[in-house]
C-alpha cells in the first residue's frame, strides 16, 4: 500500500478495546493492512519505534494518528503511558504480564503491563501467569481473600507512586527496599522447604539441597508467600526490580507486604528486625535511616515490647517444662514405690 493512500484517513480503522495500550492498537491495525508495524508507522508520516511512540508522542503525532484513525488525539494520547513518572517506568512490561482467560489474545491492556494490577480492568478476572502454577492453585481461596485487601491496598500506593502522587517518607521505594533486604543470613532450604527424597534422591541433589537461599524481610511480613513459594524461586530481586522482574507471585506477595507495612509500619517493621540476625539487622537498620525519625523510635519501643514478650513466653514455657519434669519425676518415683514387681515378699 503506497504512503499517499495512508495521507486520507484510513479506510477501516477498529476503535481501540478499553485500556488498549498505543502498541496493542497500532499491531492490530498494522496486521489488517498486512503489513509490519513499523513499514505501517512510516505510511502514517511516523518515524520513531512504537515502543518510544508509547512513552510519549510528540507534539503532532497524536494528531496524525487520530487523524488517520478518526479519533481525537486525546483518545489517541491516552493509549501511551505518558501518566507513568520517569522513576518507574522500569516497571511497564513490553507486554502483558499477565493473562485474562477472557480478553482477546491479540489485545494488550496498558493494566496488564503493570506488575501491581492482578485482576483484569475489563472483565473483573483474577489475572494468572502466563506460565508456570496459577496463583489460586499456589493459595487457597480463603488465604486469597484474606490477602487481597491488603494486596489492594499496596497497589494503590503502587499505582499512585507511578503516578508521582505518592505519599511522603517511607515511600514505595523505600518499603520496597525494606521488604527486599534480607533480614537474616542466606541459609540452604529447611526441612519444611525441602521435597520428601529417599537418601539417594536426596544424594542426586545435594546442590539443591545444600544452596544458600536469600531470606529477606518479605518472608516475615508475607508469611503465607514464604510458606507457598518455591524454595528456588523465594527470593526477590533488590527494591524496584523485585516489582520490574518479578512473577505474578511475588509482586502479588509485594503489593500484600507494601499494604501490610502501609497499614501498621510499625508493628510490620519491629517483627521483622525481631526475627533477624545480628547483621540482618544492621542491613535493616540501614534501610530505615530513609524513614522518618518518629517512626524509627516508634519501632524501637516495639521492638523492646516484643522483646520483653518473647522474654516473658520463653521463661514461662522454661518454668512450665520444669514443673511437668518435676511432675513426671513424682509419678515415676510414685509408680516405683507402688510397683508390686519391686516389693520383697
Ligand atoms: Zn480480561
Amino acid at each position: 500500500m503506497s504512503r499517499v493512500a495512508f495521507a486520507a484517513p484510513l479506510p477501516v480503522a477498529p476503535r481501540p478495546q478499553p485500556d488498549e495500550r498505543l502498541s496493542s492498537w497500532l499491531g492490530r491495525l498494522a496486521r489488517l493492512y498486512g503489513m509490519r508495524i513499523e513499514a505501517f508507522l512510516e505510511c502514517c508520516g511516523l518515524r520513531r519505534a512504537v515502543s518510544d511512540l508509547e512513552w510519549r508522542l510528540w507534539a503532532g503525532e497524536g494528531a496524525l494518528l487520530a487523524s488517520r484513525a478518526g479519533m481525537t488525539a486525546e483518545a489517541v494520547r491516552a493509549l501511551t503511558f505518558e501518566e507513568i513518572a520517569p522513576h518507574a517506568r522500569l516497571t511497564v512490561a513490553a507486554r502483558s504480564r499477565y493473562a485474562c482467560a477472557l480478553c482477546p489474545t491479540d489485545v494488550h491492556r496498558k493494566a496488564a503491563a503493570l506488575p501491581w494490577n492482578f485482576w483484569c480492568v475489563e472483565h473483573g478476572a483474577r489475572f494468572e501467569p502466563r506460565a508456570g502454577r496459577m496463583l489460586t492453585s499456589l493459595l487457597p481461596g480463603t488465604q486469597l481473600a484474606a490477602l487481597d485487601p491488603a494486596a489492594r491496598l499496596g497497589a494503590r500506593r503502587m499505582a499512585d507512586w507511578a503516578q508521582g502522587a505518592d505519599e511522603p517518607a517511607p515511600s514505595v521505594t523505600d518499603l520496597l527496599n525494606f521488604l527486599t533486604t534480607r533480614h537474616r543470613a542466606s541459609s540452604p532450604p529447611s526441612l519444611r522447604e525441602q521435597p520428601v527424597l529417599s537418601l539417594e534422591a536426596r544424594r542426586a541433589n545435594h546442590d539443591f539441597l545444600t544452596r544458600p537461599i536469600a531470606r529477606q524481610a518479605l518472608l516475615v511480613i508475607v508469611p503465607e508467600y514464604d510458606r507457598v513459594a518455591p524454595v528456588l524461586a523465594k527470593a526477590v530481586l533488590p527494591g524496584i526490580m523485585a516489582l520490574a522482574e518479578g512473577s505474578l507471585l511475588q509482586s502479588y506477595a509485594l503489593a500484600v507486604g507494601v499494604g501490610r507495612l502501609t497499614a501498621d509500619p510499625v508493628g510490620c517493621a519491629a517483627s521483622a528486625l525481631l526475627a533477624s540476625d545480628q547483621d540482618g539487622a544492621e542491613r535493616l537498620r540501614g534501610v530505615l535511616r530513609a524513614w522518618p525519625p518518629a517512626l524509627r523510635r516508634r519501632i524501637a519501643g516495639r521492638l523492646a515490647q516484643l522483646r520483653d514478650a518473647q522474654r516473658a513466653a520463653s521463661a514461662a514455657a522454661a518454668a512450665a517444662r520444669t514443673c511437668r519434669k518435676r511432675r513426671q519425676s513424682h509419678k515415676f518415683r510414685f509408680s516405683q514405690s507402688h510397683n508390686p514387681a519391686r516389693r520383697v515378699s
